[in-house]
């Protein structure tokens, strides 16, 4: 009987991770722009590290999280998500000793039992960058401006920004209350989640999806009317950035994120492609999280993109293609079989991507083979070409052949400039 993977976790095919890499590779660069390093966190932590900084009320640690019990009985975690493990790491390796500010990305699998659909799944990758130790509106809006060259540069399309403040300290509680109150005269029209957490988290009345919630509290106040003067002031820098710069963006007031943890900035990236499922990331400030998980009190502020749904909303043509092999030889014969494998071998050695197979194959099935791989050139090695030490080339697009065009004795440099000589001048032609 067939074993097949376990629901929400998927294979990444061989015709796709050549897409993988690049969106990878282009993470790296725009953050090696902007001053970032990377930080390598593990998979699995303290269950206790997720309660507390992404919170007990919220979806994902009330209902998604991968937890089981090791054999000494301690609760462990797949980690959800990057940001507390990073400010884990940050604390446990006392990193504010080492330098002021903190840039660090990280690439890597996270787990949330969600029900699988398009975009969502249980197993899912994720790019992400944390700034910890500044907490002005300045690096906020600097990491806005790096996540839109990310997008950019992946050629995401439609990508669109959605801002919103959370208030701070000062003015979120008497927010909060103020939310609170309004659920509260509205209880009756709530969906039944809204109304059991209410109390609890208010917050998520605002980006409920059910449309009866919805209707109920389009009139709910929004924390972008109660900020408190230095909240605003701080909302309002990180906009006049974002303008001046060109970078657009739209003003969600009922983008609440889904963890407890933020503060003032937050963000999320919507696309096309993605149906329901239509962020692609988000992130925001996080002042209060270092100090919550044991260290002292620093700020921070980063983002999170989803690699599966960056690659549904990526433009069909972008991501490098895979690299194709540029030649196949193609020996007949023992003793040709013998002299390919030595070339093989001495051409991938100076970086030529060589194909061949063995076994006393016949040069149509060889053909055919090479033609499956899409590679350009086939270089034949038969009885001839091993008396004139030299290999026959066949140019597949063009459907020409060169005989004996190539010396046995070539370096994989030689190769290359030999058969561009050939893609540019007409030699005989093989009969
Ligand atoms: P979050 O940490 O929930 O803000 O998620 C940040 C990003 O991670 C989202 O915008 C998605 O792109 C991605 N993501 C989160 N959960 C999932 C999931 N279950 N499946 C696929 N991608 C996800």
């Amino acid at each position: 009987m067939k074993i097949s993977s376990v629901k929400g976790f998927h294979d990444v095919l061989p015709g796709e991770t050549a897409r993988w890499t690049w969106i990878e590779r282009q993470a790296r660069e725009v953050g090696t722009r902007y001053g970032f390093t990377e930080i390598r966190i593990p998979i699995v932590e303290r269950t206790e590290l997720f309660s507390r900084s992404i919170g007990d009320t919220t979806d994902i640690v009330e209902k998604e999280m991968y937890s089981f019990a090791d054999r000494d009985g301690s609760s462990l975690t797949l980690r959800p998500e990057g940001t507390a493990s990073i400010v884990r790491a940050y604390v446990e390796h006392a990193m504010q000793q080492k330098e002021p500010v903190s840039k660090l990305f990280y690439l890597g699998p996270m787990f949330r039992r969600e029900r699988p659909q398009k975009g969502r799944l249980r197993q899912f990758s994720q790019i992400g960058v944390e700034v910890i130790g500044r907490d002005d509106a300045a690096i906020d809006a600097e990491v806005l401006l790096l996540l839109h060259d990310l997008l950019t540069g992946l050629e995401i399309r439609s990508p669109q920004i959605e801002l919103n403040s959370l208030g701070d300290a000062t003015c979120r509680p008497p927010y909060r209350d103020a939310l609170l109150a309004f659920g509260q005269a509205h209880r009756a029209a709530l969906c039944e989640n809204c109304s059991r957490r209410l109390e609890r988290n208010p917050l998520r009345l605002l980006d409920c999806k059910n449309p009866e919630c919805r209707a109920a509290t389009t009139d709910a106040p929004v924390m972008l009317d109660h900020l408190c003067g230095p909240c605003r002031a701080h909302f309002d820098a990180v906009c006049t950035v974002l303008r001046r710069e060109g970078v657009g963006y739209r003003l969600n007031p009922r983008m609440v994120r889904g963890l407890d943890y933020y503060v003032r900035t937050a963000f999320e990236v919507v696309a096309e492609g993605l149906g329901a499922q239509n962020a692609v990331g988000g992130g925001g400030r996080y002042d209060g999280l270092v100090k919550a998980l044991g260290g002292p009190d620093i700020p921070g502020v980063g983002f999170a993109l989803g690699v599966e749904r960056l690659i549904l909303s990526m433009a069909d043509h972008a991501g490098a293609a895979p690299l194709l092999p540029e030649v196949f030889i193609a020996p007949l014969g023992a003793a040709a079989e013998s002299e390919a494998m030595h070339l093989a071998h001495r051409w991938r050695r100076d970086g030529v991507r060589v194909e061949m197979t063995s076994g006393g194959k016949s040069l149509k099935s060889q053909m055919r083979l090479a033609d499956k791989m899409s590679v350009q050139y086939v270089l034949i090695l038969g009885e001839d070409e091993l008396a004139g030490q030299a290999l026959t080339v066949r140019d597949m697009a063009a459907k020409r052949d060169f005989a004996r065009a190539i010396e046995l004795s070539s370096s994989g440099n030689a190769l290359r400039d030999a058969l561009a000589q050939l893609a540019h001048h007409s030699v005989e032609q093989r009969a």
